[in-house]
């Protein structure tokens, strides 16, 4: 039996995972794509202290160097159910885990466009990653869609590389910082098509158009990728059944507590209103010093 399963290494994860240890408690971490999650995407973080400048990856390696090396078990598969019976049945890569507390960490996913097209081009010029994928579109023109802080660094982030960007953003104003937008409308390469929407992903064995709909009309715009930055959904269908979730997030305050006892729910995956590396790293303490006084309990 563990002290605490950890589903999800991103940085709330990882923060939990590295308190549970300094706390003298067993942890096996769980972790179905990369250790760090969405940080490990990020190109450059400017706002985690102690760090001016530092990639999402370089920062994520390190979080993962400091887990490992203090003891925490990590298992790199994704977990695919998860029970209540004789404390937390976590079921990965067909193996069967039993913990006293579960600190579910499982971050938030992309958000689609939902429009025609975008399925069938996935990973053919449609991407959610523009630090994965950017260079892949070298010296050609691109699309980048949304309005927030993740897009306007996709666009920037693209414009270093890409000949042209066009940001696509449904409203007449950005729901960015400041200092985003103002680099975005000074680059020379970034055409900006405010109050505009995308109606269709086209292409023939790779993405070569994107139709968007304006207040003048519909254009075609020629791009070889669609960059789609237009927010963050939960994942946690399989939690229903475990606790109580509100707009698919898990209900958790500050103190990480869930409708159940001996689960907890830190980072982008609980209720809250801001999703930073932070927070999540905050929640994350958190959690582990909570489960570690259930666990003393049960
Ligand atoms: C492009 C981009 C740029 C950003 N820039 C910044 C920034 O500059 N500064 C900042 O503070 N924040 C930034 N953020 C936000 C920040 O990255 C997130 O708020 C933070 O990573 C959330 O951490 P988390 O641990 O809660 O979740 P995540 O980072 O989403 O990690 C969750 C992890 O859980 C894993 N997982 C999910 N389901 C399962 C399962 N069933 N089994 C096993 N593992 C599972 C995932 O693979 C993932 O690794 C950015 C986000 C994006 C997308």
């Amino acid at each position: 039996m563990i002290d605490i399963a950890i589903i999800g290494a991103g940085p709330a994860g990882m923060s939990a995972a590295i308190y549970a240890r300094r706390a003298g408690l067993s942890v096996t971490v769980f972790e179905g794509e990369m250790c760090g999650g969405q940080m490990a995407y990020t190109p450059e973080v400017e706002n985690y202290p102690g760090f001016a400048h530092i990639s999402g990856a370089e920062l994520s390696f390190s979080m993962r160097h400091q887990m490992v090396s203090l003891g925490a078990e990590l298992v790199e598969v994704p977990v695919t159910a998860v029970t209540a019976k004789g404390g937390y049945s976590v079921t990965a890569g067909g193996e069967v885990y039993t913990a006293k507390a579960l600190i579910v960490a499982n971050g938030a996913k992309r958000r689609k466009l939902g429009i025609p097209g975008e399925d069938a081009y996935g990973g053919r010029g449609v991407s959610y990653c523009a630090v994965c994928d950017g260079m892949f579109f070298k010296g050609k023109t691109v699309a980048v869609v949304g309005g927030g802080n993740t897009a306007l660094e996709d666009a920037l982030y693209l414009a270093g590389i890409c000949e042209k960007v066009y940001l696509i953003h449904r409203r007449d104003t950005f729901r960015a910082q400041q200092l985003f937008v103002d680099k975005v409308q000074a680059a020379e390469n970034i055409e900006i098509l405010y109050s505009t929407v995308p109606t269709e992903v086209r292409g023939e064995a790779r993405v070569n158009a994107l139709c968007v709909q304006g207040a003048d009309g519909e254009r075609v715009l020629d791009v070889a990728a669609v960059f789609v930055a237009v927010g963050l959904s939960p994942e946690n269908e399989m939690f229903a059944g475990l606790v109580e979730l509100a707009d698919g997030y898990i209900r958790a305050g500050d103190d990480t507590h869930t409708s159940r006892a001996g689960v907890f729910a830190a980072g982008d995956t609980r209720t809250k209103t801001l999703r930073q590396i932070i927070t999540a790293a905050a929640d994350g303490a958190m959690a582990a010093t909570e489960a570690e006084k259930y666990v003393r309990t049960v």
